[in-house]
C-alpha cells in the first residue's frame, strides 16, 4: 500500500512540476507581451484616449450577469488595454468587474480602466431577458433556440439561464411553437444612484429609446445627485431619423446644468454612443455598417451637440476598416491644418507648386467631404478626434468567451489567471481586437 502510494506520488509529482513550470512560463510570456506592445493605458488616461480617437470600451452587457465570465472578461480586456468596461448596474456585477481589473493589475501594474454602469429610461432591447418553460416544449423539438443563442444561455433542463441571457432576441423568431417571450425591465434609479457613489464606479451610461425625453429627464433627475461622482456620462441612442440631432440637443440641455455645476467638469465628458445594430457584432462583417453610417451622418452635421462620439452596436474586427474608409478613424480638424501647412511648404518651392496645390486640395477634400456632403466638421475640440473610439460587445465576448468556455469545460468555474496558457490564448484574441483601434504593433508571430 505504502509502495503503491509512493509510486503514485512520484509519478504525479513530476507532472505537477511540469504544469507549474509551464504556468510560470506562460505568465511570464503574458507579462513580456504586454510590456513589449506598450499598452497605452499603462501611461495615459481614458479621457486622453477619447480625445485621440483610440478609446476602446468593453461592453459586458447591460443585462449580462454571469459574474464568473464577467470577472474573467474584465481581466483579459483590462490587460489588453481597454479604457472602460461597461456592465450592468448591479452590485455583484460591478464587484466582478473590479475584481477582474485588480487581478489584471497584479499581473502587470497599469492605470485602472473606468468602470461604467448602464441604465435605461424606458423599454430597451438591452434590458430584457428571454423566458420559456421547458416543461411546455414538445419533446420532439429540435431546440433551434439553443443553437442560435450566442451566449449559451439556454439549457435543456432549465430553459433560459437568466444571468447569461443578454436579450439579443435571436431565439424569439426561431421557436416553431412560439414559446419564448421577452421580459423587459427598467433598472432601479435609486440603486443605480447608490452604485454611482462607489469609488470603483467611474461612469454612467443611459440607454434611451429617443421616443420621449420626459422619461430621460425623469431618470436624469433621479440620478443627478450622484452625477458629481462620475468622470463620464454616456448616452446610448439609436438613429431616429432626421430628429436625431434635435433629440441629442434636447438631452444635452437637460443634462448640462448638472454637468456644469460640478468642479469635475474638466475631466467629465459627454459621450454619445452611436448604436448602429444592437448586439450583433458577432454576426459578421456587415453588422458594423449601420454604426459607421450613423457616424458618417453625425460627423457631417454642423449642429451636433457638444460631446465625443463613440461607435457601438454591430462593432467588430471590421469596424476600424470601415471608419478608415469613411475617413473617420482618428481624424481631427488639426490634421487638415497641419497638412495645409505642409502643402504651403511645397507651394514656396516653385517647381512643386502644382504638386503642392493638388496635395492641398486632396487633403482638404479628404478632411471635409463625407459621403458627398461638404461640411464644416465640428469636433469637440480642434485637437480632438471626430470619433472618440469604439465599444465592443458581442464580438469581444465571443472571441474571448470561446477560450473561457474551453477552460471551464476542463477546469469548471475558474479564474483565468490560474490557467496562464488559457490566459495567454484569450489575451491574444483581445489584443488583436483592441489593437485595431489602439494601433498596436503586434509581433508578427505571437508566442
Ligand atoms: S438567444 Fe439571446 S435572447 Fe435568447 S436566450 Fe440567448 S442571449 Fe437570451
Ligand atoms: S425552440 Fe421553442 S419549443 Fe423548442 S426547445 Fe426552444 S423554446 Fe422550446
Amino acid at each position: 500500500m505504502a509502495l503503491s502510494f509512493h509510486c503514485e506520488a512520484s509519478s504525479i509529482y513530476p507532472q505537477q512540476e511540469q504544469v507549474n513550470y509551464r504556468n510560470k512560463k506562460c505568465l511570464q510570456i503574458v507579462k513580456n507581451l504586454i510590456r513589449k506592445i506598450g499598452i497605452p493605458s499603462i501611461s495615459s488616461s481614458p479621457h486622453i484616449s477619447l480625445q485621440r480617437g483610440n478609446w476602446v470600451k468593453l461592453i459586458c452587457g447591460a443585462s449580462f450577469e454571469d459574474v464568473v465570465d464577467i470577472r474573467n472578461l474584465s481581466l483579459v480586456y483590462a490587460l489588453a488595454g481597454v479604457d472602460c468596461i461597461d456592465c450592468a448596474a448591479d452590485e455583484s456585477v460591478v464587484n466582478a468587474v473590479n475584481e477582474g481589473i485588480e487581478a489584471a493589475r497584479e499581473i502587470v501594474p497599469f492605470q485602472r480602466p473606468w468602470v461604467m454602469i448602464s441604465v435605461n429610461d424606458d423599454e430597451d432591447l438591452h434590458f430584457r431577458k428571454a423566458k420559456f418553460d421547458p416543461e411546455d416544449c414538445p419533446p420532439d423539438c429540435s431546440r433551434p433556440c439553443e443553437m442560435v443563442c450566442p451566449s449559451n444561455a439556454i439549457s435543456l433542463k432549465d430553459g433560459v439561464i437568466t444571468e447569461r441571457c443578454y436579450g439579443c432576441g435571436r431565439c424569439f423568431p426561431v421557436c416553431p411553437y412560439d414559446k419564448i417571450r421577452a421580459v423587459t425591465y427598467v433598472r432601479d434609479a435609486v440603486a443605480t444612484s447608490q452604485l454611482l457613489k462607489r469609488n470603483d464606479v467611474d461612469a454612467l451610461e443611459i440607454h434611451t429609446s429617443g421616443r420621449q425625453t420626459d422619461l430621460f429627464k425623469e431618470l436624469w433627475n433621479n440620478l443627478k445627485d450622484s452625477i458629481g461622482n462620475v468622470k463620464l456620462v454616456a448616452v446610448s441612442l439609436p438613429y431616429v431619423g432626421d430628429s436625431t440631432v434635435s433629440l441629442m440637443n434636447t438631452m444635452y440641455s437637460i443634462m448640462e446644468p448638472h454637468l456644469c455645476c460640478s468642479n469635475l467638469w474638466q475631466v467629465r465628458s459627454m459621450i454619445y454612443e452611436l448604436d448602429g445594430r444592437p448586439m450583433s457584432g458577432d454576426i459578421g462583417r456587415g453588422a458594423t455598417r449601420e454604426a459607421i453610417a450613423f457616424a458618417v451622418h453625425l460627423t457631417a452635421l454642423r449642429d451636433r451637440p457638444h460631446g465625443f462620439l463613440q461607435l457601438a452596436g454591430g462593432t467588430n474586427v471590421h469596424t476600424v476598416n470601415g471608419l478608415k474608409k469613411a475617413r473617420l478613424f482618428q481624424t481631427t480638424c488639426i490634421t487638415g491644418i497641419l497638412l495645409f501647412l505642409f502643402s504651403l511648404l511645397y507651394l514656396f518651392e516653385s517647381q512643386y507648386f502644382i504638386k503642392g496645390f493638388i496635395m492641398f486640395m486632396i487633403l482638404t477634400v479628404q478632411e471635409y467631404v463625407i459621403e458627398g456632403e461638404i461640411s464644416t466638421v465640428k469636433p469637440p475640440g480642434l485637437l480632438d478626434a471626430l470619433i472618440g473610439g469604439v465599444a465592443y460587445g458581442g464580438y469581444a465576448r465571443k472571441i474571448v468567451g470561446r477560450v473561457l468556455s474551453k477552460m471551464q469545460s476542463q477546469h469548471s468555474l475558474a479564474c483565468v489567471e490560474d490557467y496562464p496558457d488559457h490566459l495567454l490564448e484569450a489575451l491574444k484574441e483581445a489584443l488583436a481586437l483592441v489593437g485595431t483601434v489602439k494601433c498596436y504593433d503586434l509581433p508578427s508571430e505571437l508566442p
